[in-house]
């Protein structure tokens, strides 16, 4: 199968933990937190939880590809604090560190917020420094950029900012986006009609490029298109329904990376995979 399909299970417990919750629901893709996501400070990833996690990803059928960790909320790489900023970006290396010790490739983070101090290009900037020093810092491992709802003063709503982060990215080929379908629609998007689905990936190709899209979060939406407010739901359950993710599951352009539930009723992510796994196969 070319399509990688998961969630982002839980690794409370210890990372290695998450591939056994993943194969549990039937994913051949996930997401995790590798340390916790509401703290600054998380202790080292022990010597056995590396071994661990590394053995189960082995024993369940899950390389580097299909894996999508995804970094502390805290973050901002683009804080007009000096002291702030500098408070991310030394969290943001050991994240990057976490996962080149887990053995995994990707990282994806949102890129960051003005908190209205500062312009959009200046925050731009701000991020684009931040990640060439992570990059700098770290071998193997890609800064995945992941669209955003626009919600508050949060940046990232647009392709056109996504595009000009990579713009001063100073080595290309660590440094890709991730989709989140519901940030998208609610960043005024339309990826819910087959008109809109085309104009808006064309539009993503056009304006950052299909090659360097590293994952794709599938949630459906509580708020409709253009509403700026980040509300995930169950697939079919919100305003974008089910036939977006029928489509994306055709999609070729979708095929080879971590396609990543992030819906809020992880009691059905079983039967969401399942039902996603099935629409791929057709
Ligand atoms: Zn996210
Ligand atoms: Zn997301």
């Amino acid at each position: 199968m070319t399509k990688y399909i998961g969630a982002h299970v839980s690794a409370s417990g210890g990372v290695e933990n998450a591939p056994l919750n993943a194969h549990n629901i039937g994913a051949t893709a996930f997401a995790l937190f590798t340390k916790n996501q509401r703290q600054w400070l998380s202790a080292p990833l022990s010597e056995k939880s590396i071994a661990l996690f590394k053995e189960r990803c082995l024993e369940y059928g899950y390389s580097a590809d299909a894996i999508l960790p995804h970094d502390s909320y805290l973050i901002n790489l683009g804080n007009p604090n000096k002291e702030a900023l500098e408070k991310s970006r030394t969290s943001f290396n050991d994240e990057m560190l976490r996962c080149s010790q887990l053995g995994l490739k990707l990282l994806n983070f949102h890129p960051g917020s003005t908190l209205k101090e500062i312009s959009i290009d200046e925050c731009i900037a701000l991020i684009a420094e931040s990640i060439n020093i992570a990059l700098d810092k770290t071998e193997g491992v890609t800064a995945v950029i992941e669209n955003t709802a626009g919600q508050g003063s949060n940046i990232g709503f647009e392709f056109e900012h996504l595009a000009a982060i990579i713009d001063k990215v100073e080595d290309k080929n660590r440094v890709g986006v991730c989709i989140d379908t519901c940030h998208a629609v609610a960043a005024g998007y339309d990826l819910i009609s087959a008109e809109g689905y085309e104009k808006s990936f064309n539009d993503f190709e056009r304006i950052v490029g299909f090659k360097y899209l590293r994952g794709m979060h599938l949630n459906d939406a509580k708020k409709g298109i253009g509403s700026r407010v980040d509300r995930h739901d169950s697939l079919g359950m919100g305003v974008i329904g089910k036939e977006l993710f029928a489509r994306i599951m055709r999609d070729e352009r979708m095929n080879n990376i971590p396609l990543i539930l992030e819906t809020p009723n992880e009691d059905i992510w079983a039967e969401e995979i399942a039902w996603l796994k099935n629409e791929a196969e057709k």
